[in-house]
């Protein structure tokens, strides 16, 4: 018997484990991860699981879901939003998730330019002239590189404890892998794509003729990719209505860069300031001098950065210093800190984006901070 199947006759049940809708969702992750999609729409995208699955896919850039039910995306659609820790620490990668309602035997312009178009249980739910039109609009107008389609194969329905006609009553049809396969086929031939089938869910040991219980088609688009403008006779008119729109925090995004170059210059900052005040007090401590004596009185010099620090700094003229409770950073010392210098690429890109945002000194190639609060304290 397969490993993901048990049959527990005792309770009536047939299981897999995982669970079949599961392994739907981790196969298209696994084809996400082969493949590299940056934009993915889900057809029939019902309570958003899969599309939530796979915001946490870092080659993905757009995400959209498409469902005829508006009441299932809006009940669950919040957990597509940021979180906290996406303002925290935004990344490199923008992303933006879409909600549309609207039925896929519907063309709307919201939905060209993807990669991969997922289908996942959703054609056996189409009525007979929606079914008619879904390989027009999803192979004819959509187009992606990559369509996955599941549907459930009749075939291994009798395997199943309780099923009489369909296994869901809003099923329209079920196909057995003969149908699905031939009409997979011709729409694949149809529209120029190549189609590789496989499925999930094994049927026990000396059933495998019935094959799996959900049948799987890959279908891979055989002619390069068109720009949009190849396509003149694609309609523009939106019939989709969007319900949901999240833009994820980006550091693609000006805005949320200059946050998180500012944040790293006072943290920058912040290192250096206690590497010099750390070593001033074991000097003190050493000569058992009065720390805040020295600390007014020294100029402190990259002599007293730790190692690592020191070796970061690689000019003579980029040395913090102390004068009159002003701690004096030149701006190319904290530029040569790795994270900013990855952040901002070029020392004019981050003088632009640190400007107005910290106090520089009047010739403007250092960050100043007062430490009259912390003597202070001292
Ligand atoms: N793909 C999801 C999954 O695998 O968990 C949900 C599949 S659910 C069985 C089928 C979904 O297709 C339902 O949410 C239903 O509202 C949606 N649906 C049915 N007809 C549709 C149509 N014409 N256009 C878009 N979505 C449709």
């Amino acid at each position: 018997m397969d490993k993901n199947f048990h049959d527990e006759q005792c309770r009536g049940t047939v299981t897999f484990t995982p669970p079949l809708y599961k392994q739907r969702y981790q196969f298209i992750k696994d084809l996400v991860g082969k493949y590299k999609p940056k934009k993915v729409a889900d057809l029939g995208c019902a309570d958003c699981t899969l599309l939530w699955m796979l915001k946490f896919c870092h080659c993905i850039e757009v995400l959209a879901g498409l469902d005829i039910c508006e009441r299932v995306m809006r009940e669950n659609m919040y957990r597509l939003s940021p979180l906290p820790g996406d303002y925290l620490q935004p990344t490199e990668r923008s992303l933006t998730i879409t909600l549309h309602h609207g039925s896929v035997a519907h063309k709307d312009p919201c939905m060209l330019g993807f990669d991969l178009v997922t289908c996942i249980e959703l054609i056996e739910h189409l009525e007979e002239s929606e079914l008619k039109k879904f390989p027009e609009v999803v192979f004819g107008f959509m187009a992606p590189s990559i369509v996955v389609i599941s549907t459930p194969n009749s075939g291994f329905n009798p395997l199943l404890p309780g099923v009489t006609l369909f296994r869901d009553p809003d099923h329209k049809f079920e196909w057995n892998r003969v149908q699905f396969q031939s009409w997979a086929l011709e729409t694949a031939s149809r529209y120029d794509y190549s189609v590789e089938f496989t499925g999930l869910g094994h049927p026990p040991t000396g059933m495998e003729n019935v094959g799996f219980c959900t049948q799987i088609g890959v279908f891979v688009r055989k002619y390069p990719q068109t720009s949009g403008s190849a396509h003149p006779e694609k309609p523009t008119e939106a019939v989709y209505k969007t319900v949901f729109k999240a833009v994820y925090p980006s550091l693609k995004d000006e805005k949320y860069l200059q946050n998180a170059v500012v944040s790293e210059v006072f943290f920058t900052a912040q290192i250096i300031k206690q590497s010099l005040l750390d070593h001033l007090i074991s000097e003190c401590e050493e000569y058992n001098d009065d720390p805040t004596e020295r600390k007014s009185k020294f100029q402190l010099s990259m002599k007293f950065l730790s190692e690592d620090l020191r070796k970061l700094v690689v000019e003579k003229n980029m040395e913090p210093f102390v004068n009159k409770n002003v701690l004096y950073i030149p701006l190319k010392t904290i530029f040569s800190f790795p994270k900013v210098n990855k952040l901002c690429g070029t020392f004019d890109r981050f003088c632009k984006l640190i400007a107005g945002k910290v106090t520089l000194s009047s010739d403007g190639s250092a960050v100043i901070f007062n430490n009259e609060n912390e003597n202070e304290d001292n």
